[in-house]
Parts: structure tokens; C-alpha cells; sequence
């Protein structure tokens, strides 16, 4: 086993630890389907301490070329750009002081029309190796919409990489993508057909 795969390995188990990943429960999600699997994305976040932990990870398992590269950091608002702001003061921690740092462009985002990079970040970011970073990717719309926009603005995306890859990404954004972490959730059930509920199991309260 290569270190990158214990590090990989490591955070599926810190991920539970630190409760933004939650399995073998029995969820109600509140929208008729129950399942086993809870994921809470605003656990990374609620310490400092804990995004600044699976970022150093998520560093440690991109490849060095791409460490290397990378110009600005950006990120969906708001756990994507917080990841993004963190990776990208990391990075300069491990390059020599006299190197131009990194920079960090947040990804604004509508609820209609999606992310958007304000007018000041599309120039700073013009000619520039970019990294999309966002918490968890679920279906790789929002990473694929945040490298359309990129390359409008004359930046180069170089790759995107995520701490949570749910694993049901349809598309993406024209670059290789990296995940600390992988892990397919199962099944959901209809809650009048749901075989936790039909065992008596008590819903997962927290
Ligand atoms: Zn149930």
C-alpha cells in the first residue's frame, strides 16, 4: 500500500470521526427516502482546525506536478471556497519564501444561476494555472460550470480535486480530478418500503 493510499484510507476514518460522514445509521432525510448513509459537509468547517487537517491531506495525495503548477486556488462559496483559501496558504508553507503566492478566487454562488467569478477574479486569474477545489463533488456540475468559467476568463484549469467524492459525477470539467476521499452511498429506500424501519432499527438521532 503506497502512502497516498493510507492517507486516502485514513480520512474515510477521519471523516467518520469528525462526523461529516456518517454510516451504518438509519436516516430519516426528511424528504421521503431513508438510507444509512449521512453526510454533513458543515462538520469540516465548524472548527478551523479540522478543514486545515484534510486540506494538508488532500495536498499530500495530488500529484507533485500539479502542486507545483498551481497559480491560483478557487472554489465554490461557501466550503469550497473556504477549502480553496486554506489549500491555497498550504501551498506557500511549502515553497520557498522568495516564490509569488499562490492566489485565491472565490466562486460566488446563485441559487439560480449557479457559480460566477466576479469581474476583479476573472482578471486576476487571466493567464493563470488554476485549481478547482470544493468540499464534496456530487454530480461534477458545479466543478465543471467553475472550469467553464475559467477558461472565459483566460485561466488555464489544471485539475479539480475535492475531500468527498460521492462517486456519482456525470460529468466533468475538462480536467484529471483528484478526491482525498471516495466512497458510493447505497441505496435509499422509500420510507413505506424501508427494511430498517420494517426491523424496528430507531431512526439515527444526532
Ligand atoms: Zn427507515
Amino acid at each position: 500500500m503506497t502512502r497516498k493510499d493510507e492517507i486516502r484510507e485514513k480520512a474515510i476514518r477521519d471523516l467518520q470521526q469528525y462526523e461529516v460522514l456518517m454510516l451504518n445509521g438509519h436516516f430519516d432525510f426528511g424528504n421521503g427516502f431513508h438510507g444509512t448513509l449521512y453526510l454533513n459537509p458543515h462538520q469540516l468547517f465548524r472548527y478551523p482546525s479540522t478543514i486545515w487537517r484534510f486540506a494538508q491531506d488532500l495536498l499530500d495525495v495530488l500529484p507533485a506536478s500539479i502542486v507545483e503548477a498551481t497559480e491560483v486556488v478557487t472554489g465554490p462559496v461557501t466550503g469550497g471556497a473556504l477549502l480553496a483559501h486554506t489549500i491555497a496558504g498550504l501551498l506557500d508553507s511549502r515553497r520557498a519564501i522568495t516564490g509569488t503566492p499562490t492566489m485565491f478566487a472565490p466562486f460566488m454562488v446563485d441559487a439560480y444561476r449557479g457559480p460566477g467569478l466576479s469581474r476583479f477574479y476573472r482578471q486576476q486569474i487571466a493567464g493563470k494555472h488554476v485549481l478547482i477545489v470544493d468540499d464534496v463533488r456530487n454530480t461534477g456540475q458545479t466543478l465543471a460550470r467553475c472550469g467553464t468559467i475559467v477558461r472565459s476568463a483566460g485561466g488555464k484549469v489544471i485539475a479539480t480535486a475535492e475531500l468527498y467524492d460521492r462517486m456519482e459525477a456525470t460529468t466533468d470539467a475538462g480536467a484529471p480530478n483528484f478526491a482525498l476521499a471516495e466512497y458510493r452511498a447505497p441505496e435509499n429506500y422509500a420510507a413505506g418500503a424501508c427494511p430498517l424501519c420494517k426491523a424496528g432499527v430507531p431512526v439515527t438521532t444526532f
